[in-house]
C-alpha cells in the first residue's frame, strides 16, 4: 500500500468536495482530493444536474466557474448571473436558473484544481479510516490498480453519503425526525427513516429530431408517472429534463435501493413516452440518460450544530461562525414547498463532527434536519460550504 501525505485530504469530488479542495488550497494547504468516479463533479456531471437554481449567498468561486464556462462555446447559457444570485424578485417572481453543460463544468473545475495545485486521485474509492482519540489520522482508498493510504492533518468528507464520517463512528441520522426532536412545524409526529427526498433520473431530449420511443420491460402504471417535470433549455437548444418526484430509495436496504434505482431508470423512459404520446411534445427525441441517478438525500451527520426548519423560518443569521446564507425554499417535492420571506444563515458548526477535531463534512449530508436539508442542498450553497470547510481545515495544518 502506498502512503501519500498532505495537509488536507478531501474525499468526494462533487460540489462540496470541489469547494473544499479549492478553499483549503487557497489558504496555502497541500491538498489531496480522492474521488471514486473518473471525473469530478458528482451530481453535476454524473447525474446531469447541471443547472444552478437561483439562490443567494454563493461565493466568488461559483462566479469564477460560471465565467469560465461562459467562455467556452455553448458552455453556459446567457442568463444573468447577478439576477440568479437571489431567489426572488421584489414582486415575488422567481429569478431565472443558470443552465450550463456538464462538460463545461468539468473543464472549468479541472482548470481550477490544476491551477491551485490540488492532487486529484480519481477512480479511487474510500474504504476505511484510521484515527487516534479525537483525531482522524488516515483514509484508505482503492482503485482497480492499487490501494493508497492518505495521511493528513485534517480531513473533509464530501461523499454526500457521509461514508467517511460513518466509518469513523460519527453520529448520523436518516429520514425525517419526529416533531419532538427539534419542534419543527412540518415534522411528523413519529420519526420516519424512509421519508427521503426523491431520487430522479435526469435525461436529455432534442427538439426536432426523430428517434423511436423505447418501451421498457416493466411499464409503469400510469398513476406512477408524475408528469411534473423541471425542464431547462441547454445552450445548444437541447432540453434537460428532471422528471421530479420519481421514487424514494432507501439506502439502508441495498437490495431495495438497487431495485429503486433500476425502476427510476425505466421510469425516465416512461416519463418521456408520456410527454410524447400524451403530453403533446411530439417533436422531441430522447438522446441520452445521465450516467448515474440523482440522489437528493441519504444519511446526514449529527454534527456540532443541527440546522432546523425553525432556524430557516426565523431567518436566523446570528451565528458566531456564520459561513453562508441561503434563500432556497423548503422543498420536499410535493410534501412541502414553502418560499422563504428572508434568507437564513448556515454556521460552520453544521460541518463539524462532534467526535473529531479534524474531520469536517461538506456535502448535502452535513448536519441539517431532514426539512432543513430540503432547502440548503443546492449545488452552489454546498460548494460555498465546502470552501468554508476547506479554509477551516487548512488552519489545522500547523
Ligand atoms: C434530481 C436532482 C435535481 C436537483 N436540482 C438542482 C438544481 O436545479 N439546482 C441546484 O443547485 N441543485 C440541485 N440539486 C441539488 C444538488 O445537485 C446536490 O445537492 C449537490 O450537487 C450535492 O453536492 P455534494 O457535493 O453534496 O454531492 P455529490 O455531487 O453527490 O458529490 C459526492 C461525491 O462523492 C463521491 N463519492 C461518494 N462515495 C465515495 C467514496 N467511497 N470514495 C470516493 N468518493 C466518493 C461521489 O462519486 C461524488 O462525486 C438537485 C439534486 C438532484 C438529485
Amino acid at each position: 500500500m502506498r502512503t501519500l501525505h498532505c495537509d488536507v485530504c478531501v474525499v468526494g469530488g462533487g460540489s462540496g468536495g470541489i469547494g473544499a479542495a479549492l478553499g483549503a488550497a487557497k489558504e496555502g494547504a497541500s491538498v489531496i482530493l480522492v474521488e471514486k468516479n473518473q471525473i469530478l463533479g458528482g451530481t453535476v456531471t454524473m447525474s446531469w444536474v447541471h443547472t444552478w437554481e437561483p439562490v443567494c449567498g454563493t461565493s466568488a468561486l461559483c462566479r469564477n466557474i460560471w465565467d469560465r464556462m461562459r467562455n467556452l462555446p455553448l458552455g453556459a447559457s446567457d442568463a444573468d448571473y447577478e439576477l440568479s444570485s437571489r431567489r426572488l424578485q421584489p414582486d415575488g417572481q422567481r429569478n431565472p436558473p443558470l443552465p450550463f453543460e456538464a462538460w463545461a463544468f468539468q473543464k472549468a473545475v479541472d482548470e481550477l484544481v490544476t491551477e491551485a495545485g490540488v492532487t486529484v486521485v480519481t477512480g479511487t474509492s474510500f474504504s476505511a479510516c484510521t484515527g487516534e482519540g479525537r483525531r482522524l489520522t488516515g483514509v484508505i482508498a482503492a482503485s482497480a490498480f492499487e490501494t493508497i493510504e492518505v495521511k493528513a492533518k485534517a480531513f473533509i468528507d464530501a461523499t454526500a453519503d457521509i461514508v467517511v464520517a460513518r466509518a469513523a463512528g460519527c453520529s448520523y441520522t436518516i429520514g425525517a425526525e419526529a416533531r419532538s426532536a427539534y419542534d419543527e412545524p412540518h415534522a411528523p409526529g413519529k420519526a420516519d427513516p424512509i421519508a427521503l427526498n426523491y431520487v430522479n433520473w435526469c435525461y436529455r431530449v432534442r427538439p426536432g429530431s426523430r428517434l423511436p420511443l423505447i418501451r421498457t420491460h416493466t411499464p409503469f402504471p400510469q398513476e406512477a408517472i408524475r408528469p411534473s417535470r423541471f425542464e431547462v433549455a441547454m445552450p445548444n437548444g437541447d432540453i434537460l429534463v428532471n422528471p421530479c418526484g420519481m421514487l424514494v430509495a432507501d439506502p439502508s436496504s441495498p437490495e431495495d435501493f438497487a431495485a429503486a434505482v433500476r425502476r427510476a431508470w425505466e421510469l425516465a423512459f416512461e416519463v418521456h413516452r408520456w410527454t410524447v404520446e400524451e403530453g403533446g411534445c411530439t417533436d422531441r427525441s430522447l438522446i441520452g440518460l445521465a450516467p448515474e441517478i440523482g440522489i437528493r438525500e441519504t444519511y446526514r451527520l449529527q454534527g456540532a450544530y443541527v440546522l432546523t426548519e425553525n432556524d430557516i423560518l426565523d431567518g436566523r443569521m446570528s451565528y458566531p461562525d456564520l459561513v453562508c446564507s441561503c434563500d432556497h425554499p423548503l422543498d420536499l417535492h410535493g410534501y412541502i414547498h414553502l418560499e422563504l420571506e428572508r434568507p437564513y444563515g448556515i454556521p460552520l458548526a453544521c460541518l463539524e463532527t462532534k467526535e473529531y477535531d479534524n474531520l469536517y463534512v461538506a456535502s448535502r449530508g452535513a448536519s441539517f434536519s431532514h426539512i432543513a436539508a430540503s432547502s440548503c442542498r443546492l449545488s452552489r450553497t454546498i460548494m460555498t460550504l465546502g470552501e468554508a470547510a476547506g479554509a477551516a481545515a487548512a488552519t489545522l495544518r500547523s
